[in-house]
């Protein structure tokens, strides 16, 4: 629809975008495109790991989120963004064309150049990679409860690389 207002990535920014507009009672159709099912409560990701909260908590999909909001969600990972001919490319072969648009696409993770970094640390930004953070913890745990050298013990950090 090319009166509509196409919000890309469903974070806090373009969740929160969407249900604003509608709150607002703007005219125009607001569509909320996500490459994910779910929404993810990143302040609670540290909950997630020490379990004390479950997934579908944190996680709740787009269409519970949005039911009855007026906002028409979108499955689809963005491709390619065409300015000029006002059009949006997803992995799905959709292509949407829009009125106005919200790119809420939010980072990626960083390491500010720190040799290292990368290579000896977890990302944590989503539940796969608190179940990989999580996964590492029990095996050194593991590790540590088999082992019965106290000085010297390999235990230091270090990723699987995928
Ligand atoms: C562990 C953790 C704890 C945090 N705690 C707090 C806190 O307590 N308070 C606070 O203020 N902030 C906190 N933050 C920061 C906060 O989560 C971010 O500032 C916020 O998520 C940024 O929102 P965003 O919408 O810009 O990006 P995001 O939340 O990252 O959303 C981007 C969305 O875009 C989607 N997307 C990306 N690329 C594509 C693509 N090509 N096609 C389709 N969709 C795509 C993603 O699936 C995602 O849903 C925390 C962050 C982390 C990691």
């Amino acid at each position: 629809m090319a009166d509509s207002i196409l919000i890309l990535g469903g974070g806090f920014v373009g969740l929160f975008t969407a249900l604003h507009l509608r709150q607002l009672q703007c005219s125009c159709p607001v569509i909320l495109v996500d490459r994910s099912w779910s929404f993810v409560f990143k302040p609670l990701l540290y909950e997630l790991l020490s379990s004390e909260v479950k997934l579908e908590l944190i996680c709740p999909t787009y269409d519970e989120l949005l039911h009855n909001s007026g906002v028409t969600f979108v499955l689809g990972a963005v491709e390619s963004i065409d300015l000029r001919q006002k059009q949006v490319q997803l992995n799905s072969g959709l292509q949407y064309s829009y009125r106005h648009l919200v790119m809420a696409l939010g980072s990626t993770t960083g390491y500010l150049g720190t040799p290292g970094a990368e290579d000896h640390s977890f990302p944590f930004r989503a539940p796969d990679d608190v179940f990989a953070l999580g996964q590492h913890l029990r095996n050194r745990l593991q590790l540590a409860a088999q082992t019965t050298a106290i000085a010297g013990a390999n235990i230091a950090p270090s990723r699987p690389r995928a």
